[in-house]
């Protein structure tokens, strides 16, 4: 068998950091290739009691992927297709290893159902992460407000546990926990960010892919006009048969701003026209079915906009896959630019890292959610970048710090956010995870109900803490 374990070495560095820019530490690394190199490296390891950290494409935001000593697993050489099949229901299903991407999952289903096209609805908007990656952070994405949790389009993966044994984990098996809950076995993987195993293969779920698709993106010179128009779509969602509302995006003035900085080395935008200097916000909706509806769909929309101060001149309005890319791209370059702002002031202080928020209320109007984030920045003198999903009031805040005084004011800032979503019964963790930043940052505040769950499922499944130390519920590893 070839050389499987790698000593940790400067060439190698890039793998002890995530888009966190929460930086760790190993001692080795592998790139398995296969189910069988797994349980190889596994076996190798056990000898010797080394924790694992598992990686895909080092996307998340969180330092899950970061290993804190041992060994470094990384997926990304696991990537290929291994079926593909079409339902009498019209729908499809992809078996693929884990570390395929996203953009290459995409050409793949694209190969392999031309006849009838399909498409898997989880988009974390960002092309290099990982299916095993979105499997275990139980990624989202925008459209999530049309096709659900990433969780409906998993339906069983393949699980290498502890001892290199292999787990078929699906919605049928079931998991007896100590405390004598029963979970299908699926959720003791899905948004556990690999606390549990390796995930070695995934049978996906797939859609038939939308007639048509149209993205719209609405400018509004105030902020309280662009919270309006939300509160208005949260009131009354404008619906059509067969075609539907995927995606309602905010994006304000200084995302805008960051993107715009960093617009000219960005291939799908550059083109994009600039945004007028007196925009101070910027809604983005898409739009997925059959063309008339959409139709539809879109005037109304135009119409409330532009009742809420919107001129639909200036809505930048396109239609069909490669053009809603783009603006789709404009939306993904919030939270691309935002990560860049993170490596910039690195440069001054390594001790600064990604500070953003992954929290939702859904009791009060988004507007108000919105003043007062832009209120509390303002107050405490802060910049922050403001965008994410507006019909859920679940919005991305992400401080911008000048230096590290300024970092630890967006923590406490944070801390501050994160104690008022709780009071009011929303969620603090919904698609980012916990990993190791969170686990720091949000101390005492994380969701007890899934910590505890996590805690059971460590007890029972990995008693050792061999895998992913340091995620969600600690136990920091040792260097060895
Ligand atoms: C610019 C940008 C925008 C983003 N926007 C969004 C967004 O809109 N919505 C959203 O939800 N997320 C978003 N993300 C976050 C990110 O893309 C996801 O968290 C992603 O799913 C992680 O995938 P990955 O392959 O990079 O995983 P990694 O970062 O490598 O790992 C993440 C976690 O998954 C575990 N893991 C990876 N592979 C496996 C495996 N095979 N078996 C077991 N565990 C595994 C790791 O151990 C770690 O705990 C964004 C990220 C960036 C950089």
């Amino acid at each position: 068998m070839r050389q499987l374990i790698y000593p940790m070495k400067e060439q190698y560095e890039e793998f002890l950091i995530d888009e966190s820019k929460f930086t760790g530490f190993a001692d080795s690394i592998s790139f398995p290739e296969s189910e069988e190199e797994i349980q190889e490296v596994l076996r190798v390891l056990k000898n010797e009691n080394v924790p694992v950290t598992i990686q895909g494409g080092k996307t998340g935001i969180t330092g899950a992927a970061v290993p804190e000593g041992g060994h470094v697993m990384n997926l990304s050489h696991m990537d290929k297709v291994k079926s593909s099949v079409l339902l009498e229901d019209g729908t499809g299903r992809i078996t693929v290893e884990p570390g395929i991407n996203r953009i290459d999952l995409d050409k793949e289903i694209a190969a392999a159902f031309r006849r009838n096209p399909q498409f898997w609805p989880p988009d974390p908007t960002e092309t290099s992460a990982t299916v095993g990656g979105i499997a275990a952070t139980g990624a989202q994405g925008i459209s999530r407000l049309l096709y659900g949790s990433s969780r409906k389009y998993i339906e069983s993966v393949r699980l290498v546990d502890v001892d290199g044994h292999v787990i078929t984990a699906g919605r049928e098996e079931k998991l007896t926990l100590p405390s004598g809950r029963v979970i299908d076995w699926i959720d003791a993987v899905l948004g556990k960010e690999g606390i549990t195993g390796v995930i070695s293969e995934l049978t996906l779920k797939l859609l038939p892919k939308p007639e048509s698709v149209w993205g719209i993106a609405f400018f509004f010179c105030k902020t309280a006009e662009a919270g309006r128009f939300v509160d208005m779509l949260r009131q009354d969602l404008p619906e059509c048969e067969n075609a539907a509302i995927a995606a309602v995006e905010y994006i304000d003035r200084e995302a805008i701003g960051q993107i715009e900085k960093h617009k000219n080395v960005m291939t799908k935008i550059k083109e994009l026209p600039d945004v007028g200097e007196g925009i101070e916000g910027m809604v983005y909706i898409e739009l997925h079915g059959v063309e008339e509806e959409i139709e539809m769909l879109a005037e109304s929309l135009m119409e409330s906009a532009m009742v809420c101060g919107s001129n639909p001149d200036e809505a930048w309005a396109v239609s069909g896959e490669a053009d809603v890319e783009r603006l789709h791209a404009f939306r993904h370059g919030a939270a691309e630019t935002a990560n860049l702002y993170i490596e910039e002031a690195r440069r001054n202080d390594a001790r600064i890292t990604k500070l953003g928020t992954d929290m939702a209320v859904s009791d009060m109007p988004f507007s108000e959610v919105l003043a007062n984030v832009k209120e509390d920045l303002e107050d405490v003198g802060l910049r922050g970048c403001v965008f994410g999903h507006a019909m859920e009031n679940h919005l991305h805040v992400n401080i911008l710090p000048d230096d590290y005084d300024d970092y630890v004011k967006g923590i406490s800032l944070i801390r501050k956010w994160v104690s008022e979503v709780r009071e009011h019964h929303g969620q603090i963790v919904l698609e980012h995870g916990i990993g190791k930043l969170k686990r720091r940052i949000l101390d005492g505040l994380l969701p007890e109900q899934h910590v505890k769950l996590c805690g059971e499922l460590k007890a029972e499944l990995d008693a050792g803490n061999v895998w992913n130390r340091g995620n969600i519920t600690g136990g920091k590893a040792d260097r060895v």
